[in-house]
């Protein structure tokens, strides 16, 4: 009648993802700062997995690294100073579909966040946790950090800091039910793509420390790593990263390990002569807390409010 089309159906295109498509506002992190490459990795891993931006989250705390939600055009939360993961578990725990990313520092993490850091190890959600370890309290211009080298000169430590840095990824793996943890170096981008590819891949939190430049406040903490290529040892195992030759023929310290073996991991995490990089736990079958808490106790909507109900009625006077 009156020409009108009776079908309503619509047609949905297909739709192909361009790096674009993941790129937020202008990253206004200083120049060279190690960041930078870390936020193209992610970029380009969306962009390869094909993620839909509308189920992509990046979640962060306070600090220089956690401006990261906002260079990424998916949904995001700039959260509280070491609340990124609390957050990041609340997200997972009530829409388990959506893929996590969580963005943190070493001040946010180790430091004013580490309870929750160690109970998000436990819960072992599935999302990939990005440790950006500069050795220092960047945002707020110099102050001493958890990870911070002794002798280190800040504001809150002028004549150097002197307490034994905390390893973050050795606290990690002394932590029940932990699931995934690998290192590596921003200024290597394909070990960093190849490092964060196989953690998203991973079903499970995946914790991954990334040595962060901040040409800014720590300019020379990763120089002799930088310069001397023979002080990074590359771990290599079939199940572990496996970036293209070009990114990692420069290493020629490599150690074969076996990511399953948790002793080993903790002995080579350990290491101070040597700046280790590469997978060195990992186990898929850890439980993930998310598979129970979004089912909950598997009830209807109308037997959840009844049991509401009935608990608001012990009170009523
Ligand atoms: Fe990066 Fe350091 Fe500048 Fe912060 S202060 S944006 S960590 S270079």
């Amino acid at each position: 009648m009156f020409g009108l089309k009776t079908d309503w159906s619509l047609d949905v295109l297909p739709r192909y993802f361009s790096l674009e498509d993941y790129q937020g506002g202008m990253a206004r992190w200083c120049p060279g700062c190690g960041d930078h490459g870390v936020l193209t990795a992610v970029q380009r891993i969306c962009r390869d997995a094909q993620l839909l931006p509308e189920q992509t989250v990046c979640v962060s705390g306070i600090g220089c690294s956690s401006r990261f939600p906002h260079y990424m055009k998916t949904y995001g939360f700039h959260g509280l100073h070491g609340r990124a993961l609390p957050v990041a578990c609340g997200v997972k725990s009530r829409r388990p579909d959506l893929h996590i990313w969580v963005a943190t520092g070493d001040g946010d993490c180790c430091s004013i966040g580490a309870g929750h850091w160690v109970h998000a190890i436990r819960y072992n959600m599935n999302m990939v946790v990005m440790l950006f370890d500069n050795n220092v309290y960047g945002l707020t211009k110099n102050q001493t950090s958890p990870t911070s080298q002794p002798g280190l000169k800040t504001n809150t430590h002028p004549r150097g800091a002197f307490l034994p840095p905390l390893n973050p990824s050795l606290t990690t793996l002394s932590i029940a039910n932990v699931s995934f943890v690998a290192q590596t170096v921003d200024w290597n981008p394909p070990h960093v793509y190849a490092t964060l590819k196989l953690a998203f891949e991973h079903p499970g939190l995946s914790f991954v420390r990334i040595f962060q430049r901040c040409p800014v406040f720590t300019p020379l903490v990763f120089e002799d790593a930088q310069s001397d290529p023979s002080l990074v040892m590359l771990l290599e195992d079939e199940n572990g990263v496996t970036a293209d030759a070009a990114g990692i023929k420069m290493y020629k310290n490599r150690v074969a390990h076996d990511p399953s073996d948790i002793d080993k991991a903790r002995e080579i995490v350990s290491r101070e002569d040597v700046l280790p990089i590469g997978l060195f736990f990992a186990d898929p079958n850890r439980p993930r807390y998310e598979m129970m808490s979004s089912v909950g106790a598997d009830t209807t909507i109308e037997e959840k409010l009844e049991t509401f109900d009935k608990e608001l009625d012990r009170f009523a006077i």
